[in-house]
């Protein structure tokens, strides 16, 4: 691996590499990706919403969390 390419401020979406939108949803900020429409949360971020949510499913949220080598 190299060395990171992108500031620790500004998250750039896994899929499409351009910079996500940051926005505050119920109370937590969260990272939107423009163009796939992917929703991209930290682990930390992705419980807070648990507890609001149950049905995140339905909205193909995308978890940074669980992305590995492909
Ligand atoms: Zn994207």
């Amino acid at each position: 691996m190299g060395s990171p390419l992108y500031s620790s401020q500004i998250k750039h979406c896994p899929v499409c590499r351009i910079a996500l939108t940051t926005s505050v949803w119920l109370g937590i900020e969260i990272d939107l990706c423009t163009q796939c429409q992917g929703l991209w949360l930290g682990c930390g971020e992705l419980e807070e919403i648990e507890l609001r949510i149950e049905t995140r499913r339905r909205w193909g949220l995308q978890l940074d969390c669980r992305l590995g080598p492909p």
